[in-house]
């Protein structure tokens, strides 16, 4: 059987205070229980992808002006961020927002505020978001601010999941972490997608940690998706060694 389509983003313009025009036409898919790689430079167009799909434009005065976004088939440009949480779609912002002044436990409970779950409910997607993150137990009375980059990444897709997303829209997880804590990241992004089946849309500029955890990866370049295929294939593709993976 095909695997069914989440996400479908098709063909979308964004341009940026009216005139900077930022993705020229970007296409791709999110299939259920995979993890799709949103790959390309510094600049390249993949915050403002994933920001057009969650809604997260306006306050960059930015918005999307051409081409269309479906979830389920049903066309989600016009939904709120928190609309599209109860549909099942949370994106984890670049820079791992935590509340700094809450504990890490507080924070991983602001997640669950969009749903009506009861408290033990609550308290079981706790326990889960814990297996998959023992640091965060350890941590869970400390101040989110207190803690290490890697923790505050970590916590921040804690709090995502306490939505019991169904798709993780994961901006740039590896940002400032040591290799050995992207691996970790990495690990644990896959456990959660095999274990628990949640989708992951992820942004990454490094390529290489990026295509050996993805299925399928797509590669941006200028606002416009230059490449795509198999994460495997995308490894072995002799203009992805040269240009991204820093080998020839
Ligand atoms: P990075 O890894 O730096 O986040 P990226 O691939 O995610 O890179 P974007 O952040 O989406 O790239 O930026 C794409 C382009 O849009 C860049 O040229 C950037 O300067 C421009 N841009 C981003 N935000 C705005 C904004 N609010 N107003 C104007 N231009 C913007």
């Amino acid at each position: 059987a095909e695997t069914e389509t989440l996400l479908e983003v098709s063909n979308i313009e964004v341009i940026y205070n009216h005139v900077i025009l930022v993705l020229k036409g970007v296409s791709l898919k999110v299939p259920k229980g995979g993890i799709t790689a949103l790959l390309g430079g510094n600049g390249a167009g993949k915050t403002t992808t994933l920001k057009a799909i969650s809604n997260l434009l306006h306050s960059e005065r930015g918005a999307v002006t051409k081409g269309s976004i479906h979830y389920r088939g049903e066309r989600v440009q016009e939904l709120s961020p928190e609309a599209l949480v109860k549909r099942g779609v949370i994106q984890v912002m670049e820079g791992r927002h935590c509340f700094e002044h809450l504990t890490i436990e507080e924070n991983l409970m602001t997640g669950a505020y969009t749903r009506s779950a009861s408290k033990g409910a609550v308290s079981a997607d706790l326990e889960m978001v814990y297996t998959y993150f023992p640091r965060l137990r350890e941590r869970r009375k400390s101040q989110a601010g207190y803690t290490s980059g890697g923790e505050q990444q970590m916590c921040a897709i804690g709090r995502a999941l306490m939505s019991r997303p169904e798709t993780i829209l994961l901006d740039e997880p590896s940002m400032g972490l040591a290799p050995q804590l992207v691996e970790e990241i990495f690990g644990i992004v896959r456990d959660l997608n095999a274990r628990e089946g949640v989708s992951f849309l992820l942004a990454e500029q490094n390529t290489n940690v990026a295509l050996r955890f993805a299925h399928h990866g797509y590669i941006l370049e200028s606002g416009r998706v230059v490449m795509e295929g198999p994460a495997q294939d995308l490894r072995e593709n002799p203009d992805v060694k040269e240009f991204y993976l820093g080998v020839s």
